[in-house]
């Protein structure tokens, strides 16, 4: 039987580039699985059902909690977000290392239910280029950019509890990054 894969969370501000990041990963390298997360926030241009993300209203969202369907859940600017259980387990015993890009609330959650789980955090090079990735995206009202750098700044005290913090200067380097410390960490997990 293949060895069980591992989980890995990564989080960082939104407008981090973590999507394109993400993507970039998949693409270059085999072995990772996505999760795909539940949420209530409305789709945006482009976006479907079950690729992004499984859109629900906060009634169904609710039923999931209830039928402890999500390994965890938090909320994020007004929106519930969680992590469906059954897909995640499944890829991890088929082998796959499982990415879960999510909030800090939620990637402590896990952490401290399956403390094996790899901790990395995405930045940009600055608070200006954040903001300049948000800006530009243009799928957000100003409103909400503003909501989203206040949580920035909140969520950057939580940093230090990562295993690392990758700077996301240039994508290819950091998706090259990100893939040598995830596969140094099977290294680690099979020699304990
Ligand atoms: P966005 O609305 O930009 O797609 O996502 C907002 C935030 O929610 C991002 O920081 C993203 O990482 C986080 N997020 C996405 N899915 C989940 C999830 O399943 N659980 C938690 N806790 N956060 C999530």
């Amino acid at each position: 039987m293949a060895d069980k894969g591992i989980l890995v969370v990564v989080s960082g501000f939104s407008g981090a580039g973590k999507g394109t990041l993400m993507k970039r990963l998949l693409e270059k390298y085999d072995n990772y699985a996505l999760s795909i997360s539940a949420t209530t926030r409305a789709p945006r241009p482009g976006e479907e059902h079950g690729r992004e993300y499984f859109f629900h209203t906060k009634q169904e969202f609710e039923e999931l909690i209830l039928q402890d369907a999500l390994i965890e859940y938090a909320q994020y600017v007004e929106n519930y977000y969680g992590t469906p259980k059954a897909y995640v387990e499944k890829q991890l015993n088929a082998g796959k290392d499982v990415i879960l890009e999510i909030e800090i609330q939620g990637a402590l959650k896990v952490k401290e239910k399956l403390p094996e789980t790899l901790l990395l955090f995405v930045t940009p090079p600055s608070a200006e280029e954040l903001k300049r990735r948000l800006v530009n995206r243009g799928t957000e009202s100003m409103d909400v950019i503003e909501s989203r750098l206040a949580r920035a700044a909140e969520e950057a005290k939580g940093m230090p509890k990562y295993d690392y913090i990758l700077i996301n200067d240039e994508i290819e380097t950091c998706v090259d990054t990100m893939h040598k410390i995830i596969q140094s960490q099977h290294d680690t997990v099979k020699n304990r």
